[in-house]
């Protein structure tokens, strides 16, 4: 249920957030693709992997967590103890929506010599039916470590499970969700921009379609973007992800020149992540204030995704194919 924000006429809205920060003693987590004045308000700005391991370290009572609510509940499972708050319940995302847990479910029965890799944007339910998640930068250390004969269910990114299976010669059935966001970026956009810009490489989020995936110098999570751009030698970077990741590149490589990849008409917003959006610093304030929405579970669901998550923290430590997707 979106929050219907109150009347804060008058109200510091940053200040109260302050303040309450430290009464409640709360630690504020944000993802790349949220709008700049929460991620500058932060305590910790991460991509998915990175925020899962803030939220099973952390020491603070309450965790409130500004992404979307699979990111949360993600939290949750980790740190069963904290009250995590998510600013709007409402933020969700198109891949969890494409992978119903039943049909999930009825799939793994139907294939059971396969193992489940799943992606992090999943519902609990999906995590509790899976064998170990993977997030975009420990995909590929993750799979390295399974042998290569194990047959292999990906979900619910069939693009990420796509360029895995490409990259790795690794046939894995994929499931067929798309994040709408990645989804939406032209082809023929993005090579009349690079016309334009001829020496600035492109780096891609796996989850864009092969069709920008193939045009990349750097294809990786969004903590490897950012890597990457700290990396590349001229001063110009075509980024095909969310373009609030671009905030932080601006705030690190202020010398640079990042440019968002274009969608269909390639002057839209579409690549602005609608539920990302979703939460605002009134939503913030107002979860601070009331400890509402907050992220409740079964606890023998959350014991039952936390196999698979535990699973993920564990391979991903590993030495084994160290590192992001990385250089194509
Ligand atoms: S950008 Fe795509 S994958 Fe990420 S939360 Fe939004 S809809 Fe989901």
């Amino acid at each position: 249920m979106t929050v219907m924000p109150a009347d804060l006429t008058g109200i510091d809205v940053r200040a109260e957030i302050e303040r309450l920060r430290k009464e409640r003693n709360a630690v504020i987590l944000a993802h790349y693709y949220q709008k700049p004045e929460i991620q500058d308000l932060a305590d910790f700005v991460g991509d998915s992997l990175e925020l899962s391991r803030k939220a099973a370290e952390t020491d603070a009572d309450v965790i409130a967590f500004c992404g979307v609510k699979f990111m949360a509940d993600t939290a949750k499972i980790l740190s069963p103890e904290k009250i995590v708050v998510l600013p709007d319940m409402d933020a969700g995302c198109s891949l969890e929506d494409s992978c119903p847990p039943e049909k999930f479910k009825a799939f793994r029965e139907a294939h059971p010599d396969h193992i489940a890799l799943t992606y992090i944007n999943c519902s609990t339910e999906v995590k509790a039916l899976s064998d170990v998640i993977v997030t975009s930068s420990s995909a590929e250390t993750i799979l390295q470590q399974i042998p290569k004969d194990q047959p292999i269910i990906f979900g619910p990114d069939r693009h990420l499970g796509g360029y895995l299976s490409r990259k790795f010669d690794r046939p894995m059935l994929l499931w067929p969700g798309v994040c709408i966001v990645h989804e939406a970026f032209s082809e023929t956009e993005l090579l009349k921009l690079k016309a334009k810009h001829p020496d600035a490489p492109i780096a891609a989020h796996p989850e864009c379609p092969p069709t920008i995936v193939d045009h990349a110098d750097y294809v990786g999570s969004t903590s490897g973007i950012l890597k990457y751009a700290n990396e590349i030698e001229g001063d110009t970077l075509i980024v095909a992800t969310e373009p609030h990741i671009i905030h932080q590149m601006e705030r690190a490589l202020p010398n640079k020149t990042f440019i968002g990849a274009p969608g269909a008409d390639g002057n839209c917003n579409c690549n602005i992540c609608p539920y990302m959006a979703l939460n605002t610093l009134e939503k913030l304030y107002l979860a601070l204030r009331d400890l509402q929405p907050r992220i409740e579970m079964d606890e023998d669901l959350r014991l039952a995704a936390k196999k698979s998550l535990d699973k993920m923290l564990e391979m991903a430590s590993s030495t084994v194919g160290k590192g992001d997707l990385g250089a194509r």
